[in-house]
């Protein structure tokens, strides 16, 4: 099984046209489905389509049918209208989702980033700390969503050649990738333009945005790369159902270690928010309906995994340590599949 969403290789605008069809069949999950499809519509380049998708969630927010999050819809349309010269525009929705002041870290850091990558260094230094000192108070563990409020604060931080504070402690203990985040926000790779060699200087530069790109991406489009997990039973019914599916699922044992295999070397290449998510047949007959396509088809599968990771279902990979396994087994995940 291939895991979904292979970021290179898609039709945006097509994934954007069927999280569209799947929130008409799902209007439950409406919301995760039609924030996945603006995300991708602002890959596809189609900004202005993304921005009438986030007017249409902001303007389906009643009081008696509300958004879970608002706040996220709202920083997230703001970022993506600067993208396109609606800077006035932008800016007074950025105030107002920092007026509002959100539980969650996710709109702080969108509406930071916004601002940071328009060059806007204090607002950006400001608006993170404003969300860290709201979230993280001064937990000496801050829970894991609220690290990037103290990772973008810390960049920001550097590149204003401000001195480390209790919080950038904090930050540089929090993060575990190989490379510190002293290394990686050290503004001397940004300002050493004295450099002789523009080849050099235009790699670096290059590199600095590849890796705000990724971190922007992985945060603000806050959905799973999902496995497809099909329980025993659903598993029988499926393979029983259509023969051609058996070459997929030689076993169910397989099934699973070809799940835990496939998510350990996703996140060793670097992969951000993996998760697994259970199908089941008569859910994945209706998907495959809705697409006109016959459930036989291989190539669904993956297609359907993504729809159920959109519509907010997957549970994140790895568990949390001392938590049952994703497998359904009730035992610890490090003494199961995370053995
Ligand atoms: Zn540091
Ligand atoms: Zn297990």
């Amino acid at each position: 099984m291939r895991p979904d969403t292979p970021a290179e290789n898609v039709d945006h605008a097509a994934e954007a046209a069927r999280l569209e069809r799947t929130a008409g069949l799902y209007p439950e999950d409406a919301e995760a489905l039609l924030l996945r499809a603006a995300a991708h519509l602002e890959l596809s380049g189609d900004r202005p389509a993304a921005t009438r998708l986030y007017d249409r969630l902001l303007s389906s927010d009643t009081p008696s049918a509300p958004l879970d999050n608002p706040s996220l819809v709202r920083a997230l349309k703001a970022s993506n209208l600067w993208e396109y010269d609606h800077e006035a525009e932008a800016r007074a929705i950025i105030d107002g989702v920092r007026m509002a002041a959100p539980r969650d870290p996710a709109p702080w850091v969108i509406v930071a980033e916004a601002l940071e990558s328009h060059d806007e260094l204090e607002a950006a230094h400001e608006t993170f700390t404003e969300g860290a000192r709201l979230l993280v108070a001064d937990a000496a563990r801050p829970p894991q969503p609220t690290h990037p409020l103290l990772y973008g604060r810390h960049r920001v931080r550097r590149m204003l050649g401000l001195e480390h504070d209790e919080w950038d402690a904090l930050a540089d203990t929090l993060h575990s990738m190989p490379v510190s985040l002293d290394e990686l926000h050290d503004p001397k790779r940004v300002w050493s333009l004295g450099s002789d060699d523009p080849a050099d200087l235009e790699a670096e530069i290059s590199r600095l945005r590849a890796e705000l790109g990724a971190y922007r991406q992985a945060l603000s489009r806050p959905f799973p790369v999902a496995m497809l997990h099909w329980p025993a039973g659903e598993l029988a019914e499926l393979t029983e159902a259509y023969p051609s599916l058996s070459a997929e699922y030689p076993s169910y044992d397989d099934h699973l270690a070809s799940i835990e295999a496939a998510l350990r070397e996703l996140a060793s290449s670097g992969t951000p928010n993996l998760g697994v998510v259970p199908g089941t047949v008569p859910s994945y007959e209706a998907f495959a309906a809705s697409e006109g396509a016959s459930p036989a088809d291989p190539t669904l599968l993956p297609q359907y995994a993504t729809t159920l990771a959109a519509r907010g279902l997957a549970v994140t990979w790895p568990p949390q340590p001392g938590t049952a396994c994703w497998c359904g087994s009730q035992r610890p995940y490090g003494e199961c599949h995370g053995a």
